[in-house]
């Protein structure tokens, strides 16, 4: 599932596309992805102009002329390609349609970028911009790990009251936005924090190691991103995943990178953890 770095990473890949490009034709293949798309999805795009290419937590957000906000949410297995002429150095021709492109967003530069989702957990909505803030995806999320809101004291009394696991209190979009299963696991190792420890016992002094290392580990895999970027669009257009090697996530049974000991893994709410029960205490 992407998280922070993939989404931010396929917004750098779209910008330079998507970035002043109007709309000429939106071609829906189906009525709905994880909900419906809103009502009179293509008539309030068709024509229109993308000012910017955002991103607020795991969403990219497009803002459009005529003062709406497009909401785009990749799910667990949504990709966007770049097709067609004047795409830049995303330029791509794939010669057709393949299974699971459900939308097709033809601009009038001659780009044309394809929205695929097998599993269809994406969506796709439409705000008004004026109110994107208070609308039902953002109004309760937390700040955003890279921006100026996530302070060492804002992030202290997120977790102060909370009787979670640290683990769990991460991947609450509340507490911090764009955080999933994989940056979580990475940020406690990196802190040697456990990821069983309750939030609230982490307020304090291992807040302040967890803290730098949440936005270092985010901060570094949208480097790599954006160098898998250069080399993956410029060979087949795709933009969604890219592999990365991670210092304890999926390393179950392997030896610690720290500490020699062995990796384990923990169910925690219904979610895989990698940890180092030796180092992370
Ligand atoms: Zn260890």
């Amino acid at each position: 599932m992407p998280e922070l770095p993939e989404v931010e990473t396929v917004r750098q890949g779209l910008a330079p596309v998507m970035e002043g490009a109007v709309f000429e034709s939106v071609l829906l293949n189906r009525r709905n992805l994880r909900f419906p798309f809103p009502r009179n999805f293509k008539k309030r795009l068709e024509g229109n102009k993308i000012i910017s290419l955002g991103r607020r937590g795991k969403y990219m957000t497009a803002r459009l002329s005529t003062g709406e906000v497009l909401i785009m949410h990749l799910g667990m297995t949504g990709r966007f390609t770049v097709h067609g002429q004047n795409a830049g150095r995303f330029y791509h021709d794939s010669g057709g349609a393949e299974k699971h492109d459900h939308v097709v967003f033809t601009f009038k530069s001659g780009a044309v970028v394809v929205y695929n989702d097998a599993r269809r957990f994406g969506f796709m909505d439409l705000v008004s911009g004026d109110k994107l803030d208070q609308s039902k995806h953002f109004a309760s999320m937390g700040p955003e790990p890279l921006g100026q809101a996530f302070t060492l004291e804002a992030f202290n009394t997120q977790l102060k009251p909370r009787s979670t696991p640290i683990k769990t209190a991460l991947l609450d979009q509340k507490v911090v936005a764009g955080i999933g299963n994989i940056y979580a696991c990475e940020a406690l190792f990196r802190s040697g924090i456990s990821p069983r420890r309750k939030a609230s016992s982490v307020a304090g002094v291992r807040a302040a190691r967890l803290h730098p290392e949440i936005i270092k580990v985010l901060e570094e895999a949208i480097v790599a991103g954006g160098s898998t970027l250069r080399d993956f669009a410029a060979s087949d257009g795709a933009l969604g995943y890219f592999q990365h090697r991670f210092q304890v996530y999926d390393r179950e049974g392997e030896a610690c990178q720290r500490c020699q000991a062995s990796i384990k893994r923990l169910e925690q709410a219904g979610r895989s953890t990698f940890f180092c029960s030796a180092c992370q205490r």
